[in-house]
């Protein structure tokens, strides 16, 4: 047999689960000469395209190449460098699920879920699920505006009612989608009834973690059933992939709306705070940009202030 390309989905104890367009699973070592290669920023995760040979002796597998990310999905540590910690690569997009009802949707941790999104260059999708329990709708389109107008797509879903369940599907077709959102959303059951028998482990592990033990699961990638030709991430430390890390000068490119007003402040170092001649409050003032949202910014950017304050 010749070399065969895959996807790399789980690694325990440095073996490798690769799985190639046919399905088949070829648990597979890293070759030693990319061991010596890796560094930090280019340790293999779930979600690498690579190269894989047959072994010369015994029947497993070899990685032999690792093909360039087109995103990487890691969680920066205060002061730690960027890639420190990859959680998984190529991941194509996040479906940032909230219910518009039980537990109420809190504007402002969407935003924070979407900044992430951001700055790992992951495109986000917003998912408003439990659109049953919410009888006017004109509740739920305000609850969207403010994304849609940024240029963010907004699914109307719910599992109860069988309402955008298609169009859900069809986001999750083909793609590799890491799924996040508050405990109670509704993503297990979106899941399974897209996919049934599909599972994720954040839940479960998130709760443990609130409890203080401390769980360090690796990332896998669940390959979508039904021949739909697509993954999802399952990575437990989604949740608190953090913007620690991110640099509070790099916040204003996290909230999109805001990038085509950001070369035309007044001054090149604007925080969009106080500062006279500020485009982005300008833009707000004239309804350009949702207040909401630049009060979001406002927080965050407080927040990743203090985290760099030197103790
Ligand atoms: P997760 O923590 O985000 O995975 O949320 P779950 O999938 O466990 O759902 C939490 C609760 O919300 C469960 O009791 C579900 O039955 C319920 N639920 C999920 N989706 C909907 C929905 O669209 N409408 C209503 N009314 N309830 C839902
Ligand atoms: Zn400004």
């Amino acid at each position: 047999m010749s070399a065969m390309q895959g996807i790399v989905i789980e690694g325990t104890g440095g073996v490798w689960q690769v799985r190639t367009p046919d399905g088949t699973m070829l648990p597979s070592a890293l070759a030693g000469r990319l061991k010596q290669e890796e560094r930090d920023f280019v340790k293999l995760a779930v979600g690498d395209h690579v190269t894989v040979e047959p072994e010369e002796r015994g029947q497993g597998w070899r990685i032999t190449a690792i093909a360039p990310r087109k995103s990487v999905l890691a969680r920066r540590e205060p002061g730690g460098r960027y890639g420190e910690r990859v959680l998984a690569a190529n991941v194509d997009q996040v479906c940032v699920v909230f219910a518009v009802a039980n537990p109420e949707p809190h504007v402002r941790m969407i935003d924070r879920f979407l900044v992430v999104c951001e700055a790992n260059d992951l495109e986000p999708h917003v998912v408003l699920n439990k659109v049953d329990l919410v009888a006017d709708a004109a509740m739920i389109d305000a609850l969207a505006a403010p994304y849609e107008k940024a240029g963010y797509p907004v699914h109307r879903t719910s599992v109860k009612r069988g309402i955008g369940l298609d169009e859900l599907r069809a986001v999750l077709h083909g793609k590799v989608t890491a799924v996040a959102g508050p405990s109670g959303a509704g993503k297990s059951s979106l899941l399974n009834t897209l996919h049934p028998g599909v599972a994720l482990r954040t839940a479960e592990i998130s709760q443990s973690v609130n409890k203080g033990r401390h769980t360090t699961v690796g990332a896998k990638l669940i390959p979508l059933p039904d021949g739909d030709e697509g993954y999802l991430v399952d990575t437990p430390g989604l949740r608190e992939i953090a913007m620690w890390g991110l640099p509070a000068e790099s916040l204003d490119q996290c909230f999109r709306e805001f990038r085509p007003y950001l070369g035309e402040c007044r001054f090149q170092d604007c925080h969009h705070e106080v500062e006279p001649q500020c485009a982005v409050q300008q833009a707000v003032e004239s309804g350009k940009v949702d207040r909401g949202r630049y009060e979001s910014y406002l927080k965050l950017y407080a927040e990743l202030r203090a985290s760099e304050r030197p103790r």
